[in-house]
């Protein structure tokens, strides 16, 4: 595919292979943007932004409103291309494809809803004369850096609440799969939006990341991706407004008196969807002592049966993960947990980029397993005795992005709830759930800023405060 900068779609000379994880076919090519297409499209989303922020926000409602029913009626081709570019399922590419059109509708409502308020400065004992009133407006530039794993979603996220509160919005797909975003670029504009009110730029983001999130123009910065990578971009933005997604090792915390097959249901749930390659899967199982060898033995089968392959049949329910590199990096670390005393309950097997579903025991808390952002499908179970030891293993990580608790005692539960230092935080289900109306994000390294249509429209508007002096 082409990339779109400047009102137009562009070639160049230089091209990355795009590959289907499974075989690593070559199933398309992208342009390899560099300096001079950043500041192309820099210009031109300044011309965007002026364009965007006159749009009434009928009319932004109306073009999000349209896009939307394209990618409902274009789920199959979607679910289909995020299956075959991120190695996802093909009943989890069509479900990202459904939640796309979620997302974008969520954000198409909001566009109608930005509103200030009016201020009591009569309250105020200076304040008699004045009638003040509070005005949102937009950033103006913002940019859009999203990760391999929800090539499509993750981008309508940001993307949906940008142009819902009249910005220009510049795209940098991770390189992995950018035949999504490009997609969703040629949607909006099919819907109806102004040339220039998006960007969607191709490239390695080692290379171009600097120059984009540097720029003075660009006033927002919204980035889902690994700490590191978001750490760097943190320090280079300087004085603008930045919305922070990063990465976790989420627990889930197995009390006594748990239903240990609803756990059992959970954890497989969400511990391997997407081969473990989501922010908020299950990573650390802390579970109470009593029950440790009986959980073991609930979850090791539901863990067994799921079978791994190619992730466009039907009958697979884990594909591969992105890169070969990655099943590697998994495991190497179960390897070096069993070598520091855990063990491989069930999986642990590696073909190529594809890792058995995995379930390994007696993880010490310092292990990487349990302490680094995994990012694969093995879980890490680990024994406690109290709550309180619990709750301080949850809260041992420099994470915070979400966490999961399964018991029957409301105390337990409102306590985990109070303590556990968390963004998003489930009673009797694992982390990984998540609903487009609800404030979305990490505390602690996790990062900073919140998702969710309506509260990322907050993130990706200003606050102007107008002050009347009356003279009666
Ligand atoms: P990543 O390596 O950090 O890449 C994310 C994006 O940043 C990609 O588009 C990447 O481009 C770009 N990038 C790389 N270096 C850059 C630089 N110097 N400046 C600007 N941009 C740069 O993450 P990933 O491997 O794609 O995704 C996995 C990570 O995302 C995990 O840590 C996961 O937990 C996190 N995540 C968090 C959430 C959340 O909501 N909190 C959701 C999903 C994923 P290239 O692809 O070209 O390198």
């Amino acid at each position: 595919m082409k990339m779109y900068v400047a009102g137009q779609w562009i070639d160049k000379a230089e091209k990355i292979d795009v590959v289907n994880p499974y075989d690593n076919a070559v199933i398309d090519t992208v342009p390899r943007a560099g300096a001079a297409d950043v500041e192309r499209a820099l210009e031109s989303a300044v011309r965007g932004a002026r364009v965007m922020a006159g749009l009434p926000g009928y009319e932004r409602w109306k073009i999000l409103k349209r896009a939307a029913e394209l990618i409902e009626a274009r789920n199959e081709a979607l679910g289909r291309l995020i299956s075959l570019e991120e190695g996802k399922i093909i009943s989890e590419g069509r479900a990202e494809a459904r939640r796309a059109v979620e997302t974008i509708m969520g954000s198409a409502e909001e566009a109608k809803r930005i509103h200030g308020e009016t201020i009591p400065l009569d309250g105020d004992p200076g304040g008699g004369k004045r009638f003040g009133v509070t005005l949102r407006v937009p950033c103006g530039v913002a940019v859009a850096i999203s990760p391999f794993n929800f090539p499509l979603n993750l981008v309508c996220h940001k993307v949906g609440p940008a142009l819902a509160g009249g910005n220009a919005v510049v795209i940098k797909p991770a390189t992995d799969t950018p035949l999504s975003a490009l997609k969703l670029t040629e949607i909006l504009l099919e819907a109806g939006l102004p040339a220039e009110g998006v960007q969607c730029l191709t490239g390695l983001g080692g290379e171009i990341g600097d120059a984009l999130v540097s720029d003075r123009r660009v006033r927002k910065i919204t980035f889902t991706g690994s700490r590191d990578v978001g750490e760097r971009i943190c320090r280079l933005a300087g004085i603008k407004k930045v919305t922070m997604e990063l990465g976790s090792n989420s627990p889930v915390i197995v009390m006594p008196d748990a239903d240990l097959d609803k756990v059992a249901v959970a954890v497989t749930a969400t511990g391997y969807a997407n081969a473990g390659q989501v922010c908020i899967s299950t990573q650390r199982v802390l579970t109470a002592g009593k029950v440790y060898g009986d959980f073991l033995d609930a979850l090791t089968p539901r863990v067994a049966a799921l079978t791994t392959g190619n992730q466009l049949e039907e009958k697979t329910k884990v594909g591969p993960m992105v890169r070969e590199k990655d099943a590697l990096r998994v495991e190497e670390w179960v390897k070096e947990a069993v070598s520091t005393g855990a063990r491989v309950v069930v999986g642990g097997q590696r073909q190529g980029a594809i890792y058995a579903p995995t379930v390994i025991a007696d993880v010490k808390p310092e292990m990487r397993i349990s302490c680094d952002e995994l990012f694969g499908p093995a879980v890490a179970v680990t024994p406690f005795n109290t709550v309180d030891e619990a709750i301080a293993l949850a809260n041992d990580t420099v994470y915070g992005l979400s966490a999961g608790i399964f018991t029957e005692h409301l105390e337990w539960a409102m306590k985990f709830a109070r303590e556990v230092q968390s963004g998003n935080l489930h009673v009797n289900w694992g982390p990984q759930w998540r609903a487009d109306l609800m404030p979305y994000g990490g505390l602690k390294e996790s990062g900073f800023g919140k998702e969710g249509p309506r509260y990322a429209v907050e993130e990706m508007t200003e606050l102007k405060m107008v002050v009347f002096h009356l003279s009666s």
